[in-house]
């Protein structure tokens, strides 16, 4: 089956979660098939292969997963992208607005040394706010990212565009209307 029909299938759509009216996209079901997982990461994998990477970031949390398995096929390494107060050493910091309010996430300041080649990484993208405070806290300590990967796009709500608009390249495995 194509690509797209493998991990349509493989998600879940849970109506009414987080809050009355939103349809969640789960993608635990895709992370607990074997082949849709590893279709997905071979596809987010694909454009990159044989190119220099030198760092994968990923958005806490469920960018981790996928973000250390596309870490591994290219032998990059891997960074993560925190809600404040979770990391260890130095960070910078961002805040971001949420539907209510502000959060703020952070990352170790000698996570990516300036110039490095970033490959951000999350499941999904909504809005663009998350992705674009990653874009930005990436930006402070100087990386260059080469683009910006989600398994799902909801086109809809506009956040490939914001992330094109901050000249970033943006590649998703499969569209939510
Ligand atoms: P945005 O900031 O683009 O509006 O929201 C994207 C962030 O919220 C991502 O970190 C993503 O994991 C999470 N998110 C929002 N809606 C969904 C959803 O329907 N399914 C999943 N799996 N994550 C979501």
């Amino acid at each position: 089956s194509t690509l797209e029909d493998t991990l349509l299938a493989a998600i879940r759509t849970i109506p009414d979660y987080p809050k009355p009216g939103i349809l969640f996209r789960d993608i635990t079901t895709l992370l607990g098939n074997a082949r849709a997982f590893r279709r997905a990461v071979d596809e987010l994998v694909h454009p990159y292969a044989g190119q220099k990477v030198d760092k994968i970031a990923g958005i806490e949390a469920r960018g981790f997963i996928l973000g250390g398995a596309v870490a591994h096929q290219l032998s990059a390494g891997f960074v993560p992208i925190r809600k404040k107060g979770k990391l260890p050493h130095e960070t910078v910091r961002v805040a971001y607005s949420l539907e209510y309010g502000l959060d703020e996430m952070e990352m170790h300041k000698d996570g990516v040394a300036p110039g490095e080649k970033v490959i951000l990484i999350d499941d999904l993208i909504a809005t663009g706010g998350t992705a674009e405070a990653a874009v930005k806290l990436l930006r402070q300590i100087g990386a260059d990212i080469i683009a910006a990967c989600f398994v799902i796009d909801l086109p809809d709500l506009g956040g490939r565009a914001k992330l094109e608009a901050l000249g970033v390249p943006v590649h998703v495995l499969i569209d939510f209307e």
